[in-house]
């Protein structure tokens, strides 16, 4: 049985290093350097089995979620992500789990150039708790409480996928074989939109990232903001496998606008700079959707078929985690 110091040699110490890790896993502390000019942007996100994710997910997309949702918050606040540190709990030091758990970890920090400065490793159910750090110039952060009336609200991506592919896994409905794999990926393996993020810093006047559904999570830049904001269902951008899958519009709707778990972003932009904006995102490929607008009137509302949808009976709280 390897000890917690073995696990930490074998598993978490990467061969590579940012040139910014003054000195990263092995002392009491890791130290570090922010980028002259910037702000350090802080998030720490716990994910516990049972809870966040079913038991019988693999320790690949355990990993991968728990840095994916974390480089989320990041693309949400307009920052680049650079280091994270990892309080893992484990119920036993289980090597063929650690092994893949760690590997997936490290692939996913590699792809987006981001470094495992330390951690804590503590026997217990399992939990994973990751805190991520990222640069901002200074002042440029994207914040939930500046969305201005006129803004236009923006989503990107696609939205509902995840809320489907988990409907599907808790037997609650029955997947086409073909779609499986895309909407479990979209479940398990959440793409964090950095490069959005990164563009938005000139763009938007407020973002958030969607873990909760579109309207709980536009709900809180609107109460952030001292705002309301109107959208319409029909501009909300479903993937071809959504349609596939479900027709049934009393199912739709409560997915595409309270399922949670997508990870996209929403956020707004000022009426002056949308044209710009929609250039460039057509530019880089980047898929966003204009999905409603800004307003006085508090609160969110949704429109479809020309007629206010009633949100409240949505129950969207089934889809919370
Ligand atoms: P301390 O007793 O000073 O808290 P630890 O024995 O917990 O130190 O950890 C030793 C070193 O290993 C520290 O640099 C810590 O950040 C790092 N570390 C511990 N667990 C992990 C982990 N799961 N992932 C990455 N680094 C870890
Ligand atoms: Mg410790």
């Amino acid at each position: 049985m390897p000890s917690e110091f073995d696990i930490i040699r074998q598993y978490f110490i990467s061969k590579e290093s940012r040139a910014d890790v003054i000195l990263g896993i092995g002392d009491d502390a890791a130290i570090l350097k922010v980028p002259k000019h910037h702000e350090l942007v802080q998030s720490v996100d716990t994910l516990v089995a049972g809870v966040h994710f079913p038991l019988e997910t693999s320790p690949q997309d355990i990993a991968y979620k728990a840095l994916a949702v974390n480089l989320s918050d990041m693309a949400a606040m307009g920052a680049e992500p650079a280091w994270f540190t990892l309080a893992i709990s484990l119920p036993d030091a289980d090597e063929a789990w650690l092994k893949a758990f760690s590997e997936s970890l490290s692939g996913l920090a590699k792809e987006f150039n981001v470094q495992l400065v330390g951690g804590d490793t503590t026997n217990g159910p399992l939990t994973i708790s990751i805190t991520i750090n990222g640069f901002v110039p200074v002042g440029k952060s994207l914040t939930r409480h500046n969305a201005k009336v006129t803004d236009k609200v923006y989503v990107s991506g696609t939205l509902g996928d995840a809320a489907l592919a988990l409907m599907g896994w808790q037997d609650q409905c029955l997947l086409q074989k073909e779609s499986l794999g895309y909407l479990k990926s979209r479940l398990n393996r959440p793409a964090a939109k950095i490069e959005l993020g990164l563009l938005l810093r000139d763009y938007a006047s407020s973002c958030i990232d969607i873990s909760d559904g579109l309207l709980a999570d536009l709900g809180h830049i609107t109460e952030r903001s001292a705002v309301g904001a109107r959208i319409n269902f029909e501009c909300i951008p479903r993937s071809e496998e959504f349609n596939m899958n479900l027709t049934d519009e009393a199912l739709i709707t409560p997915l595409v606008l309270s399922g949670g778990d997508d990870y996209e972003l929403c956020f707004t932009i000022p009426l002056g700079k949308q044209n710009e904006f929609e250039t460039i995102v057509k530019e880089k490929n980047i898929s966003v959707s204009c999905v409603g607008e800004i307003e006085e009137t508090l609160g969110v509302r949704c429109i479809k078929d020309n007629a206010v949808i009633d949100v409240r009976e949505m129950g969207y709280q089934h889809f919370k985690n």
